[in-house]
This record gives C-alpha cells, sequence and structure tokens, in this order.
C-alpha cells in the first residue's frame, strides 16, 4: 500500500487497481564520472542537458518515478557529490551505504572506457557485504565494436555485465529487464526487515536539533559517535527502542549517530539518508532546535516527511534553553512558519534534561491512529452532503460545481477522493480538507484530497 503512494495522480482512473504495478527501489550507484546521471536521465527520458559537467553540483532531487515495459519502479540517483580525490572513498562508503539503505537492488555502473579500477571493486565488495541483488552496467561503449571490452567485468563475480552507452541510449533496454527482475525478486524475498508489529519512526532534523541525544535520552544509553566509515554498511541500521513502555523500531539510527561532517558532499548524504529514513517510516518526529531561528535546512525535512505522506510528530526540542523572551519568539514562529502543518501535534521537550520527553509517545500514536483511520463511505457523504448545503462551490461561469460521491481510496495516509461535476478550485479544495479535520480529526497526518470530473 506504501508504494502505491508513489504513483502520482491519475488523472482519468476511476479503478484505484489499474496502472502499472510497483515493484520498489532500484538505486544507480558508481564511482563519479562514470556516468550515472546520464543513465538516471536516459532511463527517465529526459534530455541528456540535464548532467551538469561540473564537479560539486548538488542535485537536490534524488529519487524518481520511473517506468519501464509496464512496470513502476523508484530510480534513486546516488551521484551528486564532489569526485575530489581525497575524500572519495568515504564518499563510495557513504553511498553504498544509502544505496543499502534506500534501495532493494542496485544499478553499478562502471566505465568501460577507463577499465576496472580499485574503487569499483571496493563498492562490489560493500554492495555484496550488504546483500542487495546488482546488476552491473559497463558505460560508454558507444559503438558495438567496444562491446568486447565489458568482458573483461566478469571478474566483479556480479554476473553478466551489460554493455551500454548511456549517453546514446545503447543496451539500456536489457539492462532494465534485467535489473527489474532482480526488484522483482528482490522484493518477494526481502520487504521491510522489521520485527512483526512494530511501528517503524524516521527520527529527522538538520544537524545539531539534538537527534542522538534524543535517541539516547530514549534509549538511557551513551552517545556512541562512530567516527570510521569505511565498513559501515555493517552496522545495525534500525533499532529498537522503548519509549512509553511500548517497542518502536527506530529506523537508521546508525545515520543518526554517525557524524558524517568531513565527507566530500555531506549534506548531500545527509539529505538522501533522512530520505531514505522517512521513506521507510510510518511516522516521522521531526526535531527543531527551539533555541536557533528557523532554516531552510528545518522546512525542507518537514516537507519531505509531509510529501512523503507521513504521520508526523513536530518536536521543539532544547527548551532548556528558552526564557520569556525565546518562548515568545517561538509562539509567533509557529502561527507563521508552520501554517501548512497546523494539524500537526506539536511537544515541547528538552532531550538534554528529558523533561516532557513522556509526552512523545502519546502524539505519537495518535498521529499513527489518524493516519490509518478510514472513515465508512456512507458516513463521509452524508457529511460531504450537509458541508456542500451550507457552502456550495462558487460559480464558475455560470455553473456550480458540485460534489457528486466520495470515498476514501486508502489510508496511510487517508487519502479521498471526490466525484464532482466540475473543477474544485483551490481554496474549495482547503476548505473541504479543514471540515473534514474538524469532523474526523486527523490529527497529526497529511490528507490527501483527488478530485475526478463526471460530467
Ligand atoms: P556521474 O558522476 O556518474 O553521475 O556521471 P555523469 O552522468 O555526470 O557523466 C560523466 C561524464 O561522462 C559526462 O561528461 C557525460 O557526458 C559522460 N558520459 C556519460 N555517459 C556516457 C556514454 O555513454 N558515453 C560517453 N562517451 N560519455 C558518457
Ligand atoms: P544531532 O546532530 O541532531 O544528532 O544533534 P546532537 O544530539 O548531537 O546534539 C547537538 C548538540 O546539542 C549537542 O551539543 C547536544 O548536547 C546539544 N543538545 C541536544 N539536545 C539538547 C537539549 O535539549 N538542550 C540543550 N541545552 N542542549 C541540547
Amino acid at each position: 500500500e506504501d508504494r502505491a503512494l508513489l504513483e502520482g495522480g491519475s488523472e482519468s482512473q476511476d479503478d484505484q487497481n489499474q496502472g502499472p504495478k510497483a515493484v520498489g527501489v532500484l538505486a544507480v550507484v558508481g564511482r563519479p564520472n562514470v556516468g550515472k546521471s546520464t543513465l538516471v536521465n536516459r532511463i527517465l527520458g529526459r534530455r541528456a542537458a540535464v548532467v551538469e559537467d561540473t564537479p560539486g553540483v548538488t542535485r537536490d532531487r534524488v529519487s524518481y518515478e520511473a517506468e519501464w515495459a509496464g512496470t513502476q519502479f523508484k530510480l534513486v540517483d546516488t551521484g551528486g557529490w564532489e569526485s575530489d580525490v581525497e575524500g572519495i572513498e568515504s564518499a563510495i562508503a557513504s553511498q553504498a551505504q544509502v544505496a543499502v539503505s534506500l534501495a532493494d537492488a542496485v544499478i553499478l555502473v562502471v566505465d568501460g572506457q577507463v577499465g576496472l579500477t580499485a574503487s569499483d571493486e571496493r563498492i562490489v565488495t560493500m554492495l555484496r557485504a550488504a546483500g542487495k541483488p546488482v546488476v552491473l552496467a559497463v558505460n560508454k561503449l558507444d559503438d558495438r565494436m567496444a562491446d568486447y571490452t565489458a568482458s573483461e567485468f566478469w571478474k566483479l563475480g556480479l554476473g553478466e555485465p551489460y554493455a551500454i552507452s548511456a549517453m546514446h541510449g545503447r543496451g539500456i533496454g536489457d539492462l532494465l529487464d534485467a535489473a527489474l527482475e532482480q526488484l522483482s525478486k528482490a522484493e518477494k524475498t526481502s520487504g521491510f526487515l522489521t520485527p512483526e508489529g512494530l511501528r517503524r519512526v524516521a527520527l529527522v532534523g538538520r544537524p545539531n536539533v539534538g537527534k542522538s541525544s534524543l535517541l539516547n535520552q530514549l534509549a538511557h544509553e551513551e552517545r556512541a559517535v562512530v567516527h570510521d566509515v569505511a565498513g559501515t554498511t555493517r552496522d545495525p541500521v534500525d533499532e529498537v527502542v522503548q519509549v512509553d513502555g511500548e517497542d518502536w523500531l527506530f529506523i537508521d539510527t546508525a545515520g543518526i549517530k554517525r557524524r558524517l561532517h568531513k565527507i566530500s558532499g555531506a549534506e548531500y548524504y545527509s539529505s538522501l539518508r533522512t530520505q531514505a529514513a522517512i521513506e521507510r517510516s510510518e511516522l516521522a518526529l521531526i526535531l527543531f532546535d527551539a533555541s536557533q531561528p528557523i532554516a531552510d535546512q528545518d522546512l525542507k525535512v518537514m516537507s519531505q516527511a509531509v510529501d512523503a505522506g507521513r504521520a508526523i510528530v513536530l518536536v521543539f526540542n532544547k527548551w532548556d534553553l528558552l526564557d520569556d523572551f525565546g518562548r515568545q519568539r517561538l509562539e509567533r514562529l509557529w502561527q507563521t512558519e508552520f501554517d501548512r502543518v497546523t494539524w500537526a501535534e506539536r511537544v515541547n521537550l528538552s532531550a538534554k534534561t528529558g523533561w516532557h520527553t513522556n509526552r512523545l509517545a502519546k502524539a505519537m500514536r495518535t498521529a499513527l491512529e489518524s493516519w490509518d483511520k478510514r472513515i465508512p463511505t456512507g458516513k463521509l457523504n452524508s457529511f460531504l452532503g450537509k458541508v456542500q448545503a451550507a457552502h456550495p462551490h462558487p460559480l464558475r461561469g455560470g455553473k456550480q460545481p458540485r460534489i457528486l460521491f466520495a470515498t476514501q481510496a486508502s489510508t496511510r495516509p487517508p487519502r479521498f477522493v471526490i466525484f464532482a461535476t466540475g473543477f474544485l478550485e483551490h481554496g474549495y479544495r482547503r476548505y473541504l480538507e479543514r471540515c473534514l479535520r474538524e469532523e474526523f480529526g486527523f490529527e497529526g497526518t497529511p490528507i490527501q484530497i483527488s478530485v475526478h470530473i463526471r460530467e
């Protein structure tokens, strides 16, 4: 059900079960400059011009919806880090790690013009340690004459090397067939490695807001700072933490504890990991540093969670540092910067002293209940009928769009489909959302409303 959400808007489909089937997440990894982004663009069917020749350009989108032969999947581009020689090894390690936490299967890209390098072999070692299925693409083989060079790469022990030219679109179809076959197999066997019944929580926020402090406070552990980056794929990725007598699965705690600051592309990687953690979670605990101004990065993390359709709880940490003036400043901020998430519960606490951390669990449970909630169709329609009678849609070109029927198509998060006789304005949709929230709760969860037009 989670994955179905990734499909994006389906304009004309009444039947929610139609459309391509979604099989999972495919990551493209490899050394800098082997052509990962070119390949990603090729698969997405975009023009190669999107590829930046400037090193160090941070691409802020990392995952995309893609489709091949009627199968839909998520494609993750792990490129985008600076290729300076010093940082290269740690960046490769991080990249492999991101791929592991994010993806169900991996395309490893190597450069057929350069040949096999030691870095390629190290990536293979890391991917193998993680046990993800890998398909090998030997890129930059721009004409058939060069294909024999691909055979050198059998040595990597990854099976058949696929000779491709991302730039010219050679060999991409066969590569994707192989990758999607791995992907569909992978999903059947792996899925989420979640202990049964535990709810999955992503603890997210920009660096220094207090994520590891909160984790330690909850787990009553000493802070664990891990310095070395190599070999990190072996770290426990998720941890069970008890909050208020209940076990929760905290996603990618290794990523919370690890300091990435020194490696090149650190910011990029932490944003990748945040996204990965959010995608694997059901609920995002979003931390802010209440003693600091709200930064763009804070709001970005929040948007990532809301756009991904996760239940959320907002946590204002370091409350112990605030005086009266600080508290007032924060209330003003709350009114202005957080108007997008007025439905979310906010917990003010101190990870350092433990003050109010006992309020977290209740907020988390409430948000997840809302996220799971289903409103029966009859109830929904009689309610919307009343709403519409009290407040009809404004006239548009002499006509009045009317709601004919509505149903809750899915939960996690709640998604409503409304059938109407005409286009419903943005303002009216917002109004409907407010009414739904007032009537049915939905505290702590985004809700989605899509409108289908029927004459
Ligand atoms: P990334 O760092 O792995 O994402 O690599 P890019 O996609 O940015 O590509 C690095 C360079 O290799 C760019 O100059 C591309 O134009 C070039 N390149 C990518 N694919 C091919 C290919 O199939 N053939 C050739 N000749 N060059 C390619
Ligand atoms: P992370 O990067 O989000 O994991 O943040 P850390 O947990 O490493 O915290 C960053 C800094 O903020 C550390 O120096 C912490 O001791 C400090 N800190 C975290 N939580 C609190 C808090 O509630 N109050 C105060 N005063 N300091 C805190």
